[in-house]
């Protein structure tokens, strides 16, 4: 039977290219594996794929009766809404443990590294299965992606050690300049919507019962953001209303500066000083040194809703 691998919803990069490259090692193991996506590819993911000239994932919401590989996240929040309905083989993540459950045995790789493609990277390793240059090449950006280029405190000796791997396998010589190509890529916001903005790298968490909604828009430099920034506070606030949200919060984040500006709507004023120590003024603070929404923001959040 075939199956599928589908990253979070709202995927980012590491959810897409890890639906190809998981999908694409499955393959070769003989399980026929399919990879697709719960949502719209990101300019970001695109230069990527045209880049190393591949197609994108389908797109496919619902998969009732399915059996499916989960990339990227194990949290029921971020899954297809049908999950129940589904048998999940196998679980591929580098976040913290989510509340998915099954009723079968299945495949869990789950590490405390960069990125899921350092994991996938691994599991090519660990099966003996050569990687094609685009694979490769593919991999590679999706660990700088989720990494920062090594900036963010996620990265560990490993990311780094597998991406000079894989550029040699892609057969690219300055992996770091491709690197600042996509951030560029991702870095312009010119005539998007504030809300596509906002809700590009999107996820809604259940902090002790409230649902509080997080985005991170990153940058080479976060000026970029000057001149939308009231727009994208106004769609914070509708998000919020519409959502029936606690905490609305976007992440302007700095790569050079190495740092994020935090806008908040919060139903909870002293929820900011609990959770960072920082008072916004007018919902902006910014936070020195916090690139990771993972490891620097859901922590702390999660204690001062506790
Ligand atoms: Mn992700
Ligand atoms: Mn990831």
């Amino acid at each position: 039977m075939t199956a599928y691998v589908v990253g979070h919803k709202t995927p980012d990069t590491d959810s897409i290219v890890g639906a190809i490259t998981l999908a694409y090692l499955k393959t070769q193991l003989g399980e026929e594996t399919i990879p697709v996506r719960q949502g719209v590819i990101t300019p970001e993911t695109q230069f990527i794929l045209d880049t190393f000239k591949l197609p994108e994932p389908i797109l496919k919401t619902t998969f009732a009766g399915e059996s499916i590989y989960i990339v990227d996240y194990s949290d029921r929040d971020q899954a297809p809404d049908d999950l129940d309905e589904t048998t999940v083989l196998g679980i591929v993540d580098h976040h913290k443990l989510g509340d998915i459950t099954t009723s079968a045995p299945l495949e869990c790789w789950i590490r405390p590294v960069g990125c899921s493609n350092t994991i996938i990277k691994e599991m090519y390793d660990y099966h003996q299965v050569a990687i094609p240059a685009h694979i490769a090449g593919i991999m590679m950006c999706a660990i700088l992606s989720d990494t920062v280029i090594f900036k963010s405190p996620t990265c560990t000796p490993i990311d780094i050690k597998v991406v000079e791997e894989l550029a040699v396998i892609a057969g690219v010589d300055d992996y770091k300049a491709l690197a600042i190509e996509m951030f560029k890529v991702k870095s312009a916001v010119d005539g998007t919507p504030a809300r596509d903005l906002v809700l590009r790298d999107f996820k809604d968490f259940n902090m002790s019962g409230s649902k509080v909604g997080i985005g991170q828009l990153e940058a080479i430099d976060n000026s970029v953001f000057d001149a939308i920034k009231g727009d994208l506070f106004a769609e914070l606030k509708n998000l919020k209303a519409e959502g029936e949200r606690h905490t609305m919060m976007l992440l302007l984040t700095d790569i050079m500066k190495e740092g994020s500006e935090l806008l908040i709507v919060s139903d909870d004023e002293t929820l900011a000083n609990r959770a960072f120590n920082v008072t916004p003024v007018e919902g902006k603070a910014w936070l020195e040194g916090v690139l990771s929404r993972k490891k620097q923001i859901i922590p702390p959040m999660e204690k001062a809703f506790a």
